[in-house]
């Protein structure tokens, strides 16, 4: 990783960044920071005349060679000053709240638009809802296009930043042109590796964030940070990483509730933690204890499936779905736990 004097090459300097490094088989990958750009060397950046050259260019301020798999979303990494913000709140700073529908029914808009408003009224700092949705059973309903308006037109209304979950090109295509301000990828293409890179560079060099849940397949966490270092490795490292439970489920929960890997990851990776507890276990009455579980832990957010009349909704809204008031109760819990934690962490 290329770490520049300025604040970024100018185009001149990274012409002769690039030309060096090719001669050795590799390549550059600019990667827009808040502060700085930094300069990921692709390839085996392992010679020691490569970086020789490198570090006595006089615009380069040094060479980080972090022997990690993950050596943009590393801990040890120049980008872990990098700070991700969604609907004003800065993660990391206060507890960020996303919730909404699973799915917005473009039949029945004005649920979506109700529930818009509602978690907003609640504390949430940012709108979910499902235009396409990854179902187990094809004859299921699959999400629709025309949610993307509705989307759009609930962020307007409640002024929040919206998420949904975009599962190919096409979609992330129509979504980033749409306005969506954070790409979901879903837990059944969190391995998708050409979806991550194809994520990570239409999203390079703009402010969107992808929200990356956890495969229900993920094992070891270093194939969850890897994960997230494809997208930021192809140009966009405003990555979440969300837990949302894992296969084998717990006998009586959705999946295997994982909030606790929470402390784990951070030891890891500088990336935010947001926990949706919603998927973990898979039914309203246990999901605040689940959120709370995920603060305690450490957790940087949650992301929580809401909706205004859960029992009328459609995909997991009537088992998982809180309803506005258990919404409110759990977010001023969550965000008093959250100081808590806050203050000791401060020392
Ligand atoms: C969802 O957020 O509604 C969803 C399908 O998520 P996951 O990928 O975690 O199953
Ligand atoms: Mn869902």
């Amino acid at each position: 990783m290329i770490l520049p004097k300025s604040s970024r090459l100018t185009p001149e300097q990274l012409a002769a960044v690039t030309a060096i490094v090719t001669e050795f088989g590799c390549g550059i990958q600019p990667i827009v920071g808040a502060v700085r750009t930094i300069y990921a060397i692709v390839g085996d950046e392992r010679d020691e005349l490569m970086i020789n050259r490198l570090e006595g260019l006089d615009y380069v301020e040094r060479i980080d060679r972090i022997q990690s798999p993950f050596k943009l979303m590393d801990r040890r990494s120049d980008l872990a000053s990098h700070r991700i913000t969604v609907g004003g709140v800065t993660l990391g700073a206060e507890l960020l709240v996303i919730a909404g529908p699973c799915t917005i029914d473009p039949r029945n808009p004005r649920y979506f638009y109700e529930t818009a408003d509602a978690v907003k009224e609640a504390g949430a700092h940012a709108l979910r809802g499902g235009v396409w949705k990854p179902r187990t059973n094809p004859y299921t309903f699959q999400g629709d296009a025309r949610s993307l308006d509705i989307l759009m037109e609930g962020s307007r209304r409640s002024g929040l930043p919206v998420v949904t979950e975009v599962m190919d090109e096409g979609q992330v295509r129509l979504a980033l042109d749409a306005g969506v301000h954070v790409l979901q990828v879903g837990a059944r293409n969190a391995l998708n590796y050409s979806l991550l890179r194809s994520i990570g560079a239409a999203v390079a060099q703009r402010d969107t964030v992808v929200l990356l849940k956890r495969s229900l397949h993920m094992g070891p966490l270093n194939e969850f940070i890897s994960a997230a270092e494809y997208i930021a490795a192809f140009g966009n490292p405003n990555v979440i990483l969300c837990p949302r439970g894992t296969a084998p489920a717990l006998d009586g929960y959705r999946n295997h509730p994982d909030e606790s890997i929470t402390p784990l990851l951070k030891e890891k990776t500088w990336a935010p933690v947001v926990v949706d507890p919603s998927h973990s276990v898979g039914k309203a009455a246990y999901v605040p204890a689940c959120a709370l579980a995920a603060v305690a832990y450490g957790a940087d957010g949650l992301c929580i499936e809401a909706h205004v009349s859960p029992s009328q909704g459609i995909g997991d809204d009537p088992k998982q779905a809180l309803t506005p008031g258990a919404l409110a109760e759990t977010i001023a819990r969550a965000g008093s736990l959250w100081n808590l934690a806050a203050e000791a962490r401060a020392g």
